[in-house]
């Protein structure tokens, strides 16, 4: 077992972080001018096999959490990272699927929410990879989420700080060497939700890939409108709209439970695409959502008008 030293300024501890791969020096120095808000769910730092799932599709998460790496002639994307913490799990995933770390060049991430953000800043100063982010969300990741919605007084930042680069609408390609990735603007779980999609061939057959991001409820997150996110209601009923109109053969999502991850592959399964080809899983599960959804705006109308 070979092992990775990790240092975090804030407590001033060396923390030996057992990775199974030899990384030989500290991956930067972390910024950790936040709060720390506990693991409460151990899946999102425990690793898990980094998989292809096709093409240039590589899974790179963790065992609960989706980070995806897409592979270009020009560098690669990486959409989204855990918590804070998360960083040497990623690297040793990238690179034990024999791809160059370092070769990041665009960051994007589905929700600027801490458990899918808080590697961003400390991969952009490792690798100078641009920060990409739809336009609602860049403030909440620019400020460690100090102004997410659920807080409209503010609060203290629960993230390093990520600066964006460039700010993506509903419908944007991104464009890296020869690939065309679209933006689809999915808000409701944060204000600048978003999903990405792209076509790919296999054998002369066209595949739709689609990482989206599951328009879930946190609690305390009130679908009728709240004061810090006014139009949460349209939002969420726009999004299960537009997500039902793409009709993807193989999805991919923020969490593993979302797109079974654990079902569809196993450690020591062999490279094969068509096992995460689930048209049918997608829709019943988009579908599932939208009926917490609406069921939920139900029971606010009705306590509302008691
Ligand atoms: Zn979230």
């Amino acid at each position: 077992m070979k092992s990775f030293f990790y240092h975090s300024q804030k407590w001033a501890v060396i923390t030996l972080v057992s990775m199974g791969t030899l990384l030989l020096s500290p991956l930067s120095n972390s910024q950790d001018n936040f709060t720390h808000l506990p693991i409460t769910n151990e899946g999102w730092l425990k690793p898990f096999t980094p998989l292809r799932i096709i093409n240039n599709l590589y899974f790179v998460g963790s065992y609960e959490l989706g980070q995806f790496l897409i592979t270009t002639n020009e560098g690669h994307i990486l959409i989204n990272t855990g918590p804070h913490g998360s960083v040497p799990l990623i690297k040793t995933s990238i690179e034990t699927l024999g791809l160059n770390f370092n070769d990041i060049k665009i960051l994007l991430t589905t929700q600027a929410h801490w458990d899918h953000v808080g590697g961003l800043a400390e991969i952009k100063r490792i690798t100078g990879a641009q920060m990409l982010a739809l336009e609602d969300d860049a403030p909440v990741l620019e400020d460690g989420g100090s102004s997410d919605y659920k807080h409209p007084q503010g609060r203290d930042p629960v993230f390093e700080p990520v600066m964006v680069d460039k700010t993506l609408s509903d419908g944007d390609v991104i464009e890296l060497g020869d690939f065309r990735l679209n933006v689809h603007h999915h808000p409701g779980h944060t204000k600048g939700a978003s999903s990405y999609s792209f076509t790919t061939a296999v054998a002369n057959t066209n595949y739709s890939v689609l990482i989206v991001n599951m328009g879930t409820i946190n609690s305390g997150v009130t679908v009728s409108g709240m004061p810090g996110y006014e139009s949460i209601q349209e939002d969420f009923r726009e999004t299960f709209i537009s997500q039902l109109e793409l009709s993807p053969d193989i999805y991919v999502s923020a969490h593993a439970g979302h797109f079974y991850l654990h079902e569809k592959f196993k450690p020591g399964d062999v490279y094969d695409p068509t096992r995460f080809i689930d048209p049918d899983g997608y829709v019943e599960k988009i579908k599932y959502y939208q009926k917490i959804y609406l069921d939920q705006l139900e029971e606010e109308r009705a306590t509302q008008t008691q």
